[in-house]
C-alpha cells in the first residue's frame, strides 16, 4: 500500500510539474453547468478539479457565478429543463467569452440524442469555441483543451 501510494504521488507530482512549467500569461474563469447526461463527464470533471492533474498551473480557475466567468463549460446532454438555465448563464457573462462542450453528449447529444426530455448537444444550436470529445473524456484531455484557451 505504501509503495502504491509512493508511485501514485510520483506520477501526480510529475503531472503537476509539467502543468506548472507552462507558465500561463493570465487566469481564465470557468463556470461549469451540468445540463444532463449520465454524470460520467461530471465525475471526470470532479476528478480534474480535485487537483491531481496539475490544473492549477494552467491558469484555469473555477468560478461560482457566470458573471465571473470567461468560459462556459457545458457538461452533458442539453436537457429541455436545463436549456434556459444555460442560456441565462451565457447572457450573464460579460465577455469576451467562450463556449466549450465537454463530452459527446454536450457536443451532439451522444447516446441520448434528441428526445422528449433532451435537445441533444450544442451542435447546430450554438457556435462552440472548443469541444472535448469522449464518453467521457479523460481529465488530462479536459485540462489540455481548457489550458489551450488560456494561452
Ligand atoms: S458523454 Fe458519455 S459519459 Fe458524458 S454524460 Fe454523455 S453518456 Fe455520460
Amino acid at each position: 500500500m505504501v509503495l502504491m501510494r509512493a508511485v501514485l504521488d510520483a506520477a501526480f507530482a510529475a503531472r503537476r510539474k509539467a502543468a506548472v512549467s507552462r507558465c500561463p500569461a493570465r487566469a481564465m474563469g470557468v463556470f461549469a453547468v451540468a445540463t444532463g447526461g449520465c454524470e460520467g463527464c461530471a465525475v471526470e470533471l470532479a476528478a480534474l478539479r480535485g487537483g491531481a492533474w496539475g490544473l492549477e498551473g494552467t491558469g484555469v480557475v473555477w468560478v461560482d457565478a457566470p458573471q465571473d466567468a470567461d468560459i462556459l463549460l457545458v457538461v452533458g446532454v442539453l436537457t429541455r429543463t436545463m436549456a434556459p438555465v444555460l442560456e441565462r448563464a451565457w447572457h450573464a457573462m460579460a465577455g469576451p467569452k467562450a463556449l466549450v462542450a465537454l463530452g459527446d453528449c454536450a457536443i451532439d447529444g451522444g447516446p441520448f440524442g434528441e428526445t422528449y426530455a433532451t435537445l441533444g448537444g450544442l451542435e447546430g444550436r450554438a457556435v462552440t469555441d472548443a469541444r472535448i470529445p469522449g464518453c467521457p473524456p479523460e481529465p488530462e484531455a479536459i485540462r489540455d483543451i481548457l489550458a489551450r484557451l488560456v494561452t
